[in-house]
C-alpha cells in the first residue's frame, strides 16, 4: 500500500463540463487505424496507427453548439 496524497477526484477540469465528448474519437482524442505493412521478409505485419483526432484536435471534446 502506498500513501498517496494526490486527490484523484479534485483534478477534474470543470471546463470539460461545457463541452461535448467528441463523437469521432469517443473522447480519447486519438484515432486508431489498423494498418498492414509488408516487412523485409515479405510478411504482413499488422500495425495500429494512432493519430491525433482532427475533429477535436486531440482534446477529446468538441465545443458545445
Ligand atoms: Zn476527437
Amino acid at each position: 500500500m502506498s500513501d498517496s496524497t494526490e486527490e484523484t477526484t479534485g483534478a477534474f477540469d470543470a471546463s470539460a463540463l461545457q463541452q461535448n465528448r467528441c463523437p469521432d474519437c469517443g473522447g480519447s482524442g486519438q484515432l486508431h487505424f489498423d494498418s498492414e505493412n509488408i516487412n523485409e521478409n515479405f510478411e504482413v505485419e499488422k500495425q495500429t496507427v494512432i493519430t491525433e483526432c482532427p475533429r477535436c484536435g486531440g482534446t477529446g471534446y468538441v465545443k458545445a453548439s
